[in-house]
């Protein structure tokens, strides 16, 4: 006899794995290789408008004494546009970019071979950086501060330490987990610049430029349609762009108007918000089975039967930034507004939860 499956079984099974998200924050398929929608000058980098200012007076200031830029930092959650700044910088520079990541670069031997190749002025970029090894990251300290490395020749008693001179060069680290760092590395970055999500009108304006670029029509609503649902991510945007232009070129005449856009998100199940499946799954598991919380980590992975760290590194942030989610001393709690998106009656003792600083005490 078939057993029926219960309401969250069923929400279960139409969640799509992290991995096969169309909200997905890492790059997809061919994405990661695709340049062509990034941005190549400063001009054409849109949004995030504070660091961009501060940027172009730097950058101006090295031009004019005619040095490299300070090494530089980057944080913040993926997709939003630190490489294709990287790429940006070593262009205003008139500089060669050489890009790797901290996995990559497995010995100090690696970096030996990397930085001894780099000319005067060019750009390093390290993505991922916090996971760099230690032994890798000590090598780094002396090419960052000095411009030397120190290489050890010989063996046994008679080895010796030598210093070997470096090109001036900028290094460009990307990360996405800032707080992993160590101080030392962090100390020798002399820009540091964190990012913001996208503004809806920024991330109109990418749209419409990058629908230019595909050769695709859309006008502003469409645009404005698609950048409401993009979770304040231009990758995400992208993609939606890519596969709104499917739909509208079976379903309609290739426009992307309102009208297509909703239509093609509703069938891609991204909501008005930008929430998917998984993030409505993880709502209504908080609501539904654990009276909105406060519950640890743990027991949402182990309910949602996903890892600890998909769940703090892929769900969570966002659902905190658009304001569903706290992270409490105790546990994740559900905020009024998950209540009202999800339609589920607001317990009385649910109606005073949203205390700005909760965030700050994660568990
Ligand atoms: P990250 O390195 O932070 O993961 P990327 O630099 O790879 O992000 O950006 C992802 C995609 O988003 C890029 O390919 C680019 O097309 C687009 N993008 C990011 N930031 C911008 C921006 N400010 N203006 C226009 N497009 C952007």
């Amino acid at each position: 006899m078939a057993i029926e499956s219960s309401p969250f079984e069923k929400l279960q099974q139409a969640a799509k794995p992290p991995a096969e998200r169309i909200v997905d924050t890492a790059p997809q398929g061919s994405e990661d290789g695709e340049l062509s929608l990034r941005p190549k000058r400063l001009s054409e980098y849109i949004g995030q408008n504070k660091m961009k200012e501060q940027l172009s007076i730097s950058l101006t200031a090295a031009k004019m004494r005619g040095e490299a830029l300070d090494h530089l930092l980057l944080h913040g959650p993926p997709g939003l546009g630190k490489t294709s700044l990287a790429h940006v910088i070593a262009l205003e520079m008139g500089a060669n970019l050489r890009a790797t990541s901290g996995p990559a670069i497995e010995r100090p031997g690696d970096l030996v071979a990397i930085l001894s190749n780099l000319e005067d002025g060019a750009v390093l970029f390290i993505d991922e950086i916090h996971r760099l090894n230690r032994l890798a990251e000590e090598f780094l300290y002396p090419a960052m501060e000095d411009f030397e490395m120190d290489m050890t020749i010989g063996q046994g008693p008679s080895a010796r330490t030598v210093k070997i001179p470096l090109a001036k060069f900028t290094l460009i680290g990307a990360t996405t987990r800032p707080g992993l760092l160590t101080n030392p590395l962090r100390d020798r970055f002399g820009i540091v610049q964190g990012f913001e999500f996208y503004e809806e009108a920024d991330l109109t304006q990418i749209l419409i430029r990058s629908a230019d670029i595909l050769g695709v029509g859309i006008d502003e609503r469409g645009a404005g349609e698609l950048a409401s649902r993009s979770r304040g991510t231009p990758r995400i945007a992208n993609r939606l762009l890519k596969r709104a232009r499917d739909y509208a070129q079976v379903k309609a005449n290739g426009i992307i108007s309102h009208e297509v856009a909703d239509a093609a998100l509703k069938m891609m199940e991204v909501d008005r918000v930008g929430l998917d499946s998984l993030d409505r799954l993880y709502l209504t598991t908080l609501i539904d089975r654990f009276d909105g919380g406060p519950t640890g980590a743990e027991t949402m992975a182990a309910t949602l039967r996903l890892e600890r760290d998909t769940i703090e590194d892929v769900l969570e942030p966002f659902l905190m930034m658009a304001g569903f989610l706290q992270r409490t001393p105790r546990g994740r709690t559900a905020t009024r507004r998950a209540y009202e998106h999800l339609g589920r009656r607001i317990p009385k003792s649910r109606s005073s939860d949203t205390q700005p600083g909760l965030l700050e005490l994660e568990s």
